[in-house]
């Protein structure tokens, strides 16, 4: 049983699916820390929710799916004014936090260096 193919099948199978996990884990999309000219503190009156994995969700607009976990979304951004969302699903919410604050400072949307 143990020598048998198809049980080394599954066990490739299963090697796989672990490293693309710890792949996604570590990649920068789960925890991508921002530039440091947008990590600092936001000067303006900041509200910040800390919300469960379906509000955050309905909040932020955004679609889940198998490989995409909603962490946090900046809502409202003007230079007086953000509000900030961060799902009790994080993995590590005062990342997202500094994440979101730094949309909250100008930091666009698809990430720039
Ligand atoms: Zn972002």
């Amino acid at each position: 049983m143990f020598f048998n193919p198809d049980f080394n099948r599954v066990k490739v199978f299963v090697v796989i699916i672990a490293t693309i996990l710890i792949a996604m884990m570590c990649s920068k999309a789960f925890a991508q820390m921002p530039p440091a000219r947008y990590d600092h503190k936001f000067p303006g009156n900041l509200t910040v929710l800390r919300l469960d994995r379906v509000e955050t969700v309905k909040r932020c607009g955004s679609t889940p799916s198998l490989f995409r976990i909603v962490f946090g979304c900046a809502l409202v951004m003007t230079k007086t004014r953000c509000v900030v969302v961060v799902s009790d699903a994080s993995w590590h919410p005062e990342v997202t936090l500094r994440h979101e604050i730094a949309h909250c400072n100008g930091w666009p949307r698809d990430h720039p260096p």
